[in-house]
């Protein structure tokens, strides 16, 4: 028997309706990438994600067709993502800190047809237009009076081109299930892989981000996405942002410590998302300048593993309370967030912290597992590391054009190549990349947990720890680190800091300072390069 409720299907563009029925007055404020702030609403974006829907008919696109964006995070943006998916097409978000033959492998594996993008990408995207075939016309996001002279293909500025769409259009119905959004992973091993939200996907991994356990926004918050729309969806916050009625503040291509603090002071910003190395800069802006956080209650921090000590600044020093959060562009990306259960609810300061530094508990409609390298499940005891493998209604089912063959288990779990514990109430922690874990003597050592440990260090600016082949052991850690100005920890300093803190035998065998970590398009430290730049490397013995 079947249920007799209404047929609703679960699409984007009702997200938009809803946020401009509910919450039409709502501000949209962005940094333009022109410079000067820009303050929209939620009822005007919908009227201009109309205006993109009814002008992208007349260019002939059509649904399932590929539309490209290389922009920064501002409500143009914002409404062209819901113009592009409001007709059925499907809104390809491009990562401009992708390698050049990247981005052109990318462009021509999508078949992308048009190409939104910012001021900022112009020079980039003249020296590559001859790569993009399947580009029949660039359009730049700004107006006529900012538009410079340009020798991309078809060019044209979105203002110009929206010139005779009045929005006097409806959206596109069709089934939940066609696909919405496109981002390709950033490829650290091999071709990168395209993964096609839907927009049921797309809708339900927004309404769980917005359980109180998770991202919990509600209306009157005021939330600052640094973490840009073309880094797995910006966590959901194009969605679930305008789902709660939540003011919706664009941080443009400023993402520097000052023209952050800036925003976040003057729009009273309650909750921000990014990556670690943004809230690296944003706390060494507050060192040098002695500024404070006034109107700031959580940060969400994931994309890489957020060391303890930036856990500490935030919550003792602002008394902002961090969500350390842990996901990936196949998983919507949201897969844990660490609130507080009951069970933890009594700790306090150190034991507090130890729990907050994990990557947290699933929400509802993530399914965790860890297993061995025979796919057979481990314990949930907090210390046995294992294979985590996920499954749900917003985690990929395959990739674009079947790239890599079949990505699940028997049980339909997706492996995501993470090393993680989980502990008896449901808190999973990282312990590495599959790739990355130390084997020394047939045992495992954590590369992110040293790494978090040494940034704890007074000295330390930023740390990365590698596997260094040894004759005895096979592999020992070699803990490189980049000094804070005018600093240079020896590596009595270091160990003499790290000792005591974990096993005697995880205590790297060599420290080296250098100037810069490699990092990869999305923020995380690129073991891959950095591994080439100590190839050489040898212990003395
Ligand atoms: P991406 O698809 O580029 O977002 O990369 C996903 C990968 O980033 C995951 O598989 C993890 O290896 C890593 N990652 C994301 N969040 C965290 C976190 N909070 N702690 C440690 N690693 C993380």
């Amino acid at each position: 028997m079947l249920g007799l409720m209404q047929d609703w299907p679960l699409l984007i563009h009702r997200v938009i309706d809803h946020a401009a029925i509910q919450h039409g007055g709502r501000e949209i404020v962005s940094r333009s990438v022109e410079g000067p702030i820009r303050r929209t609403t939620y009822a005007k974006a919908r009227h201009q994600a109309l205006r993109i829907a009814q002008r992208l008919s007349r260019e002939g696109i059509r649904a399932g067709d590929r539309i490209a964006t290389m922009a920064w995070n501002t409500d143009r943006h914002f409404q062209l993502w819901y113009g592009i998916t409001g007709i059925g097409a499907v809104c390809h978000t491009l990562n401009p800190r992708l390698f050049e033959d990247q981005i052109a492998w990318i462009v021509a594996h999508a078949e992308d047809r048009l190409l939104f993008a910012d001021l900022t990408f112009i020079p980039l995207l003249e020296r590559l237009q001859d790569r993009l075939p399947s580009i029949e016309r660039f359009v730049v996001m700004t107006d006529a009076a900012h538009m410079p002279q340009t020798t991309l293909r078809g060019a044209i500025d979105l203002e110009s081109w929206l010139d005779g769409a009045d929005g006097d259009m409806r959206w596109a119905s069709f089934d939940e299930n066609t696909a919405a959004g496109l981002c390709y992973t950033s490829g650290t091993t091999g071709s990168p892989k395209g993964v096609l939200y839907s927009h049921r996907s797309n809708v339900l991994h927004a309404m769980a981000a917005l359980q109180p356990d998770s991202l919990g926004f509600s209306a009157r918050d005021s939330v600052l996405p640094v973490v840009p729309l073309f880094h797995a969806n910006s966590w959901s916050i194009a969605y679930s942002a305008p789902m709660a009625g939540a003011k919706l503040v664009m941080p443009g291509a400023r993402l520097d410590g000052a023209s952050i603090h800036q925003l976040l002071e003057e729009e009273q910003v309650s909750i921000t998302a990014a990556v670690p190395t943004v809230w690296l800069g944003l706390l060494n802006h507050l060192d040098a300048t002695k500024g404070a956080l006034t109107s700031l209650k959580r940060v969400v921090i994931g994309g890489s593993a957020c060391p303890r000590a930036m856990i500490e600044a935030f919550e003792r020093r602002f008394g902002v309370e961090v969500l350390h959060a842990w996901g990936m562009t196949e998983t919507s990306p949201l897969g844990t967030v660490c609130s507080i259960k009951p069970a933890y609810a009594g700790l306090e300061g150190d034991a507090l912290l130890d729990i907050k530094a994990r990557q947290g508990h699933a929400p509802f409609t993530v399914e965790m597992k860890i297993t061995d390298d025979e796919g057979r499940p481990l314990p949930w005891d907090g210390h046995t590391f294992g294979r985590l493998m996920v499954r749900g209604p917003a985690v990929a089912a395959s990739y674009m054009r079947g790239d890599g063959g079949d990505i699940l288990d028997d049980e339909g779990f997706f492996d995501t190549g993470d090393v993680a514990t989980i502990d008896e109430h449901g808190y999973m922690a990282i312990t590495d990349r599959s790739k990355d874990v130390i084997k020394s003597g047939g045992e495992w050592i954590s590369s992110i947990e040293l790494e978090n440990l040494a940034m704890g260090h007074p000295d330390v600016h930023e740390a990365a720890v590698i596997g260094i082949a040894h004759p005895k052991w096979d592999e020992r850690p070699l803990l490189v680190i980049v000094p804070k100005p005018g600093r240079s920890p020896t590596k009595e300093d270091m160990l003499a800091f790290m000792t005591g803190k974990i096993a005697k035998w995880w205590l790297p065998d060599a420290v080296a300072l250098v100037e810069a970590i490699p990092h990869t398009a999305t923020g995380k430290i690129q073991k891959t390069a950095l591994r080439e730049m100590f190839q050489d490397y040898h212990f003395k013995t």
